[in-house]
């Protein structure tokens, strides 16, 4: 069996550890003679491994009781519609631009109240987080958006933006359990789990008691309010079964690893040992303004096209896989979410340098 290294931004990289135990699982999960993937989601045994999945979140993150966590599916973008269609209750809400993803959550927003764009990044193509300590927000926002990190870009809020006593909602999906967070100064976050946590399609939303109310907007179907989900406790109809079950297992490798603390450490030790060589390399560069760099997405160019292309070929040849920039943007990307090993990362940038010293 021969692994790659893969630094794609999402599916991404999982814990070898965990893919092993659930290969193992796969014919007969525990005695019952049936994988989790045929099994009813109204059976006691998939009761206990989605309790045993939240239960092992709330402890790693420090979810307090007034907090819900919700297993839902329909992946990250889903939430870009659920999120207006729940919290807009004054048809109006901020939101800071600072890639992809925040721009169309805003354009979703936009066609259920006045989204208004706060603070933006796009005029250096999103290579920056704005100062966000004295923003306009709205007298009468019902919240502020952030995309947290911005997977496309490579960019990470640093600190949050000062709501002005408003409701902050977060995309964290490609920053989910990459680090310790005070979940109390947010409303409402959520993510996609295909990069730090399992598989596509299942998307967790930790949402504050007092935001999931049945005062919706007009139309919002059932399946798209948040308290449809809490009141079943995120079986309202057959969930992703099989996805929230290889989630449960990251969680509880976080926890073997030290939690949210030394996967931290890990990760900063990670992220620097290839910043640290872009910003000595003569080949290539980071895109990123410095103070702003995220530690899962590491967006770096040569400045020539020609050059990136044959960067990305030839460390597929070398089995580091996925290093192609977005489209968007270009160049190269190598996601290294909690599941790199340490080891990728040195091999990665040995390869770089290896490139740098043939192609200079
Ligand atoms: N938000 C962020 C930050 C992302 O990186 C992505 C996907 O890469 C999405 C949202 C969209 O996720 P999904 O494809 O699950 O809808």
């Amino acid at each position: 069996m021969a692994r790659v290294y893969n630094f794609s931004a999402g599916p991404a990289v999982l814990p070898e550890e965990v893919l092993k135990e659930a290969a193992e699982e796969m014919m007969d999960y525990r005695g019952c003679g049936m994988s989790v993937m045929e099994m009813s989601h109204r059976s006691k045994t998939y009761q206990t491994i989605i309790d045993e999945a939240e239960a092992d979140l709330r402890e790693l993150i420090g979810i307090p009781d007034n907090y819900k966590v919700l297993f839902l599916q329909g992946g990250a973008s889903q939430q870009f519609a659920m999120i207006p269609m729940n919290l807009m209750k004054n048809k109006v809400a901020d939101y800071i631009v600072t890639g992809q993803w925040a721009k169309k959550a805003w354009q979703e927003a936009s066609k259920y109240g006045k989204a208004n764009k706060i603070a933006s990044s796009e005029d250096k193509t999103f290579s920056y987080i704005p100062d966000c300590s004295d923003l306009p927000v709205s007298e009468d926002a019902d919240y502020v958006y952030i995309c947290e990190n911005n997977t496309i870009y490579g960019t990470k809020f640093k600190t949050l933006p000062n709501t002005k006593g408003k409701t902050l909602v977060a995309d964290v999906s490609s920053c989910f359990l990459s680090e310790p967070v005070d979940i109390t100064k947010y409303g409402v976050m959520y993510g996609g789990v295909q990069k730090n946590i399992g598989p596509a399609g299942v998307v967790i939303v930790i949402i504050r008691e007092d935001l999931i109310t049945e005062d919706v907007l007009p139309g919002t179907p059932t399946m798209l309010q948040y308290k449809t989900h809490v009141d079943a406790g995120s079986l309202y109809n057959t969930p992703p079964a099989y996805g929230i079950y290889i989630c449960g297992k990251v969680f509880k490798w976080l926890k073997k690893m030290g939690g949210l603390t030394a996967i931290k450490e890990l990760n900063e030790k990670k992220a620097a040992i290839l910043y640290d060589f872009l910003d000595e390399s003569k080949l290539f560069k980071g895109t990123v303004r410095k103070e702003d760099r995220s530690l899962m997405n590491v967006p770096f160019i040569t400045g020539s096209e020609e050059l990136d292309a044959k960067f990305v070929k030839e460390a597929k040849a070398a089995g580091l896989e996925s290093l192609k920039g977005h489209r968007s943007v270009g160049g190269m990307r190598a996601s290294i979410y909690n599941a790199m090993p340490v080891a990728g990362v040195e091999k990665l940038v040995e390869f770089m340098k290896k490139f740098e010293a043939e192609n200079a």
